[in-house]
């Protein structure tokens, strides 16, 4: 049996900055992913959109970019269009995860694909890890696999409030790139809301890709009943169906957002980052910056507390730097959730605001 100090599950964002952060910082790290990563990296169902400023701090290449974005049009089912200006970027996550991946690969981390984390058990010192291939042991886990996350199942840590989960549908849509444009503008994505007559708790998009266009619905479940009935509602507004009328089905997945954090995000030497952990914007859905953070913030953690002897103050410590850098903002973000979706009134009224101010200023400035 190999030993490390770190095991990371999964090697989403997440799991790869997670890794990398760890080698950079001298520990020895194994990154476990159970999807293959070759050929371009795995499939996740995701809508891919990012701000501008991450694309430029981790200096991701433009030419892996599918589209540069400069405004998002917000539609509500009524008929109403606001429009929110700022740049950003609409990726594939096989070629972002893969470009954080190769970072990881790149700075030392050793990474085992087409491996997934069957067993983790505490022992009096460590953590005993069975995979589908292997057996390892490590001092510290990092759970960064993703909202289901086996590890901390296994751990039986708590499992995530019905409330606090979205369930969405993704649809790739295979058309040319010309007819993208001319159907849904070069550099604009759509988003669609409605709590009476489109979706009780969520809201749907168009992300106009390359050749594709992603087309996803996400509502928090249990508000509904059939929700590929209620997706076809979707697919059936004007205009969507005119995005995609003659383009080609690919592919169709259902996947979860957790969008309240757990109450616990650290015992007895694991650590949940990411989705695993519910720290993903509960208005927007945005995970991918907030998955890199956490990870970053886990591992900083780690080397804080052993250097001041603090390791009994880890779990206290980890929250502290989270809440400080940017969770504090996402639970409240939760609360500013439940007051948009009372009604369509308050929903217009966000969307309104939302137009020029970003949510986080919506709270601090209680302008709601
Ligand atoms: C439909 C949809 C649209 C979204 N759109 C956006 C968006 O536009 N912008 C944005 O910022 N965020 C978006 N998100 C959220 C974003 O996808 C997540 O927040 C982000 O992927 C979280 O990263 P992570 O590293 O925590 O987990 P993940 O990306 O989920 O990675 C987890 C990894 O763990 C692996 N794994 C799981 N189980 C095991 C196991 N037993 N052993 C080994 N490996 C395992 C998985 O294969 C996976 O690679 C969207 C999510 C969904 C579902």
């Amino acid at each position: 049996m190999k030993n490390y100090d770190i095991v990371v599950v999964g090697a989403g964002p997440g799991g790869s900055i997670a890794a990398k952060t760890a080698v950079d910082k001298g520990y020895s790290v194994i990154l476990l992913e159970k999807k293959d990563l070759r050929n371009g990296g795995r499939y996740k169902a995701c809508g891919g959109a990012m701000a501008w400023e991450l694309i430029e701090k981790i200096k991701f290449p433009e030419d892996k970019i599918d589209r540069i974005i400069e405004k998002l049009i917000l539609h509500h089912i009524d008929g109403d269009i606001y429009t929110k200006q700022g740049k950003g970027a609409i990726i594939w996550r096989d070629k972002f995860d893969k470009f954080l991946t190769d970072i990881a690969s790149t700075s030392g981390v050793e990474i085992k694909q087409n491996e997934e984390l069957i067993d983790i058990k505490k022992t009096d010192s460590e953590y005993l890890i069975n995979t589908s291939k292997s057996k390892y042991s490590a001092q510290y886990v990092i759970a960064a696999d993703g909202v289901n996350s086996p590890t901390l199942r296994k751990l039986r840590w708590e499992k995530f409030n019905k409330e606090d989960l979205i369930l969405t549908i993704t649809q790739e849509m295979g058309l040319n790139k010309k007819e993208i444009d001319e159907r849904l503008g070069n550099d604009e994505v759509h988003l669609f809301f409605g709590i009476k007559n489109l979706i009780p708790l969520g809201y749907a998009w168009l992300f106009p890709k390359k050749d594709k266009i992603t087309v996803g619905w996400g509502n928090q479940i249990g508000k509904i009943k059939n929700s590929r009935k209620e997706f076809s509602k979707f697919l059936n507004i004007p205009l969507v169906k005119q995005s995609i009328k003659n383009a080609e089905l690919i592919r169709y997945t259902p996947h979860l957002i957790p969008v309240g954090v757990r109450p616990m995000l650290y015992n007895d030497d694991v650590f949940a980052v990411g989705d695993a952990g519910g720290i993903v914007d509960p208005i927007s859905g945005k995970g991918i910056p907030y998955a890199m953070m956490s990870a970053e913030i886990a591992i900083q953690t780690i080397k804080y507390c052993e250097k001041k002897g603090k390791e009994e103050k880890m779990g206290e410590i980890y929250k502290k730097k989270l809440d400080r850098s940017f969770l504090s903002i996402l639970k409240k973000k939760s609360e500013l959730r439940k007051r948009i979706f009372q009604n369509d009134e308050k929903l217009k009224l966000f969307l309104n605001l939302w137009q020029n101010h970003r949510s986080s200023e919506i709270i601090l400035k209680d302008l709601l």
